[in-house]
């Protein structure tokens, strides 16, 4: 028996990156895949490799969410993947005392609003078989302070506060729908790409990049979609409120390493 066999999983931002890495691993694992992405052509293209079912869902826009319940009525499995650094306008200064009210809205907008929105979808549409797993892909920015990404650290740090509050409110409702993050760092999607280039110095970039993470390299989406079919599975049936970081080892310690 497959270990997702039967169930309904839906994935926000699976046109790419991570979220098409976990689209792919929960398909292996027989599951029903519905593909989510403001991209079209990508997501479609997704779904199409997986014989999947593709849906436009912009996660921030609440009139999407509610054509989606509509649409999917019923789930097993939501993965809130889809999110932002806010570095994609090419506006490049995020820091606490110059960032602009307007990225910081739009990061929150996008990365917390629309995990809430997910998360609130999902309750209801689970909570017909009474159980169920929420998947929120926050960031190891949502667990330490990043100068210069505020906002983005923010929306993540949120995130894995909202995560709790679901966990236990499902809990107190007694409802089996469990709700855990993922803290990952460094992992090389498309996202990076912008960051890395193309030319003769993207493998010393790279290594630039991956100097202070202890396994000295980076992620791979795939390491991702593996922890988040556990989160999906009943092998992690006792797990909810939990938070699991796959960053290489870059919280196991300090940058500011103690004196011998
Ligand atoms: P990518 O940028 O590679 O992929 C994100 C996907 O989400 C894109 O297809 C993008 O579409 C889509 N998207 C953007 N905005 C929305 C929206 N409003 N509604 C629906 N879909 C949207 O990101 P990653 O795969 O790298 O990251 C996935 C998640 O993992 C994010 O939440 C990210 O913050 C988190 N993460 C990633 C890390 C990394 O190192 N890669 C580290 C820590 C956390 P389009 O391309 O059209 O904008």
């Amino acid at each position: 028996m497959r270990k997702l066999q039967g169930k309904t999983c839906l994935i926000t931002g699976a046109a790419r990156g991570i979220g098409d890495a976990i689209a792919r691993a929960f398909a292996a694992e027989g599951a029903e895949i519905i593909v989510t992405d403001i991209n079209e052509e990508g997501g479609r293209a997704v779904a199409d490799d997986l014989d999947a079912r593709f849906e436009r869902l912009d996660v921030s826009d609440e009139n999407d969410w509610a054509r989606i319940a509509t649409r999917i009525p019923t789930l097993d499995v939501l993965v809130n993947n889809a999110g932002i650094t806010g570095f994609e306008t090419g506006e490049t200064v995020h820091d606490p005392e110059n960032a602009s009210l307007e990225t910081w809205r739009e990061v929150h907008r996008i990365n917390l609003d629309g995990t809430f929105l997910g998360c609130r979808y999902a309750i209801k549409a689970m909570r017909g078989k009474g159980a169920g797993s929420i998947i929120n892909i926050s960031s190891r920015s949502g667990m330490v302070g990043i100068p210069g990404a505020a906002a983005y650290a923010s929306s993540k740090a949120a995130i894995r506060n909202h995560t709790k509050s679901v966990a236990l409110y499902c809990a107190q409702q007694g409802l089996n729908i469990r709700c855990n993050s993922i803290h990952p760092a460094a992992i090389l999607t498309p996202m990076w790409e912008p960051m890395l280039g193309d030319g003769p110095d993207r493998e010393a970039r790279i290594a630039a990049f991956v100097s202070d993470t202890p396994l000295k390299r980076f992620g791979t989406p795939e390491e991702v979609a593996a922890l988040a079919l556990l989160l999906a599975s009943d092998n992690a049936a006792y797990m909810t409120g939990a938070e699991l970081t796959m960053d290489g080892g870059i919280l196991a310690g300090s940058a500011a390493a103690p004196g011998s």
